[in-house]
């Protein structure tokens, strides 16, 4: 018989089961989307448009990817413009 490594990973499922999963933040996206990962089980899932936490896939993964940096380049350019705001004032 060939034991599955999965045995431990389904016995941590139940345990999401009974007692919800432990999310940890894997990634910050942006101010609103932040990608998680359950410290049990190893689901992953992240925050959609709604607020709401679905599924990470890989296609969501290389979505956020663009999205995060984006929204570096977007922040770094807010700053950049307060920092001469402040010069001239
Ligand atoms: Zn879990």
């Amino acid at each position: 018989m060939k034991s599955s490594p999965k045995t431990n990973r389904s016995l941590s499922g139940l345990l999401c089961v009974a007692f919800g999963h432990d999310y940890i933040v894997t990634r910050k996206v942006t101010n609103h989307i932040n990608e998680y990962k359950c410290s049990h089980c190893g689901r992953e899932v992240a925050e959609n448009d709604t607020g709401h936490l679905e599924v990470l896939t890989q296609n969501l993964k290389h979505t956020h990817s663009i999205l995060a940096t984006f929204f570096q380049k977007k922040n770094q350019k807010i700053s950049t413009t307060l920092l001469r705001t402040r010069d001239v004032a």
